[in-house]
């Protein structure tokens, strides 16, 4: 099984904390770039031979595409691919995008999920981070999304220096209305190029706060576990049965085709390509993307930092494919193990989940030095 993502790269503004790969200024070339993106989906076709299980427009911001636009990309997977009848087929939508004709396109087009970027529902915050819409605009969208049976995931941004636990406590209260059967929950972050991390180097904001953002996360956690959700991955929570099939498979490590500028790509096994994160040289170019090899030891390394983020850990299967624990490898572990911080469990290594905001720190420790 495998997935295939495009990557859609237009928005109408520029959030203050983003650092995707997306244009505002793409009206002179959307229908040229569009065409192109086809192009690439019809010629990279034959890299992707199994049936497709996931489908995911993200971006940038796929939901301000018209449904003829969309539909043409998924006319085109349809022929191209062997899709399975019961594949997750998500749209990345902005809540000012939930409009009645919208949902009734999307429905129609087959799309059976979607990932709504609510992130707050304090107003101040919103324009504090750029966005597009307001919380009125995220409350019409989920009423009106009642009458359809898509699954619902929100994303929601915490640690934002003037963010209060009450303010988080009112988005998390939407799903005591709404039916939302899953949550992706980011820590804000000062990512370089941006203009957070501007405004934060000139002074004009202050830095993050480390404490505030485990207490937000602590909140997050516990206010989810209360509502019935699974914690299966630092930044991610769902209902029983709802958890993301196509972010789950790069977890695991299956082969996903990414499309549009920006956008990567992986065979499955250990080759990873990448397209150029540059829309005008996207429409330029001849070849599609640049690639590289996996060492043996990158995809080590790989397995631990991606495995260890999630609730079923890293499988003995997978460490045993990799030709097992070096001896300084299986020294490290059992330290980890004696300090309650990785166990064993479901036939894999788990991370203890309160050290799971340590993820990445812990899985570097068994790294190998390549
Ligand atoms: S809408 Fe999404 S992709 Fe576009 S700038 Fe904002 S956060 Fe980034």
């Amino acid at each position: 099984m495998a997935g295939i993502y495009i990557h859609i790269p237009f928005c109408r503004k520029k959030c203050t904390y983003c650092d995707f790969h997306f244009s505002t200024t793409f009206q002179g070339y959307r229908g040229e770039m569009l065409l192109k993106m086809i192009e690439e989906l019809e010629n990279r076709a034959q890299e992707i031979q199994d049936p497709i299980e996931s489908v995911y427009f993200g971006g940038g911001t796929p939901s301000l595409l018209t449904p003829d636009e969309i539909g043409n990309f998924l006319l085109a997977i349809r022929s191209q691919f062997s899709l399975s009848t019961d594949a997750e087929i998500t749209l990345e939508v902005n809540p000012e995008d939930l409009i009645l004709e919208n949902l009734d396109a999307w429905w129609r087009l087959g799309f059976n999920r979607l990932s709504i970027g609510v992130q707050t529902m304090n107003d101040e915050l919103l324009t504090w981070m750029n966005r597009n819409h307001r919380a009125t605009d995220t409350r019409k969208g989920l009423d009106l999304l009642q009458q359809y049976a898509f699954s619902v995931s929100i994303d929601l941004i915490f640690g934002v220096p003037q963010q209060t636990e009450a303010d988080l406590e009112e988005l998390l209260a939407l799903i005591d209305t709404y039916p939302i059967a899953h949550v992706s929950a980011y820590a804000l972050t000062q990512e370089p190029q941006t203009l957070l991390h501007h405004r934060v180097k000139t002074g004009k904001e202050p830095q993050l706060n480390d404490e505030q953002q485990v207490a937000h996360y602590r909140l997050v956690e516990q206010a989810l576990s209360t509502r019935g959700f699974e914690h299966y991955e630092v930044s991610n929570y769902a209902k029983p049965e709802k958890r993301a099939v196509h972010n789950g498979n790069y977890w695991k490590g299956k082969a996903y085709l990414g499309l549009g500028p920006g956008a990567h790509s992986f065979d499955g096994k250990r080759t990873r390509r990448w397209n150029v994160s540059n829309n005008a040289q996207y429409l330029k170019q001849q070849d599609w993307y640049e690639e590289e090899t996996l060492s043996a030891d990158n995809q080590w390394n790989e397995l631990w930092l991606t495995g260890l983020r999630t609730q079923h850990g890293v499988t003995i299967e997978r460490i045993d494919a990799l030709g097992g624990f070096r001896v300084e490898e299986q020294r490290m572990l059992e330290t980890l193990i004696k300090q309650d911080k990785i166990h064993l469990q479901h036939n894999g290594y788990c991370l203890a989940q309160d050290h799971w905001l340590a993820a990445d720190g812990i899985s570097m420790q068994l790294f190998r030095a390549g």
